[in-house]
């Protein structure tokens, strides 16, 4: 009932996409404590889709300066619309909590409050690609999100099986070499045999030290992606 108002409100203020999902199967794996999850047991998940002009300023040795700016703008807008969606849910009379799209929580393992991808991923947004991005069928990985936790009681939308197949340009493309070829799917495997996150949070400290970056980003898995890429399906060996 309240998800269409939702859509239009969140569409309003700059979003592109917008999800809602059943919390029953997340994995504590990716963070949030059983607490949270018994007060919200559903989750609004809302993307904003990196422009491809930034994109293309990704380079192979690592991000750019718009990129990085590109990043900032992108994590504020989707703060701004997670807070104008919990608001919106708390004046009719739910419970709603906006979890900004870049805050760690647990430094240790690299976890924020709440995965935000995973979330996207059981709203149907996208699949879990190789890389442990969402992968959307029309913009790739292109996709920042942020999430809105609630106990609204949301139809929710139906998890993606993963379309990754045989590809393995991000696994070729990563200079850490982070992304192991394994592959996710709707059962998750643990992520640290899909995944080096301290090889990749290596990666992105020394990106973070170059001039005009500062900030933990690197791109060039989101860039190496055909989903979105212009390069269509059919770019994916
Ligand atoms: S963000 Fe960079 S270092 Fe990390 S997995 Fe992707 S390509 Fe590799
Ligand atoms: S580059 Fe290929 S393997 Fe990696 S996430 Fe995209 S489709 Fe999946």
């Amino acid at each position: 009932m309240h998800e269409e108002e939702i859509r239009a409100l969140a569409k309003a203020a700059g979003a592109d996409k917008i999800g809602f999902a059943d919390l029953s199967s997340y994995e504590d794996e990716f963070g949030i404590s059983r607490r949270l999850l018994e007060e919200y047991p559903r989750a609004i998940s809302i993307g904003v889709v990196l422009p491809p002009e930034v994109i293309d300023t990704i380079g192979p040795d690592g991000p750019s300066p718009a990129y990085a700016r590109c990043y900032r703008r992108t994590n504020a807008l989707l703060d701004r619309v997670a807070r104008l969606v919990a608001s919106f849910c708390s004046s009719r009379g739910y419970r709603a909590l906006a979890v900004p799209a870049s805050r760690i929580a647990d430094w240790e393992r690299q976890l924020g409050l709440i995965s935000h991808k995973a979330v996207a991923v059981l709203a149907g947004l996208g699949w879990m690609g190789k890389s442990l991005l969402v992968v959307t069928p029309d913009h790739g990985p292109r996709v920042r999100f942020a999430t809105v936790l609630t106990d609204m009681p949301l139809e929710v939308g139906e998890p993606m099986r993963s379309r990754c197949g045989p590809c393995r340009a991000c696994v070729e493309a990563c200079p850490a070499g982070a992304i192991r070829d394994v592959g996710f799917d709707l059962r998750p495997r643990s992520r640290d045999d899909v995944f080096d996150y301290r090889a990749c949070l290596e990666k992105l400290v020394e990106f973070a030290r170059r001039p005009g970056i500062g900030e933990l980003i690197c791109g060039i898995c989101i860039k190496a992606c055909p989903y979105g890429s212009g390069r269509g399906r059919d770019a994916a060996p």
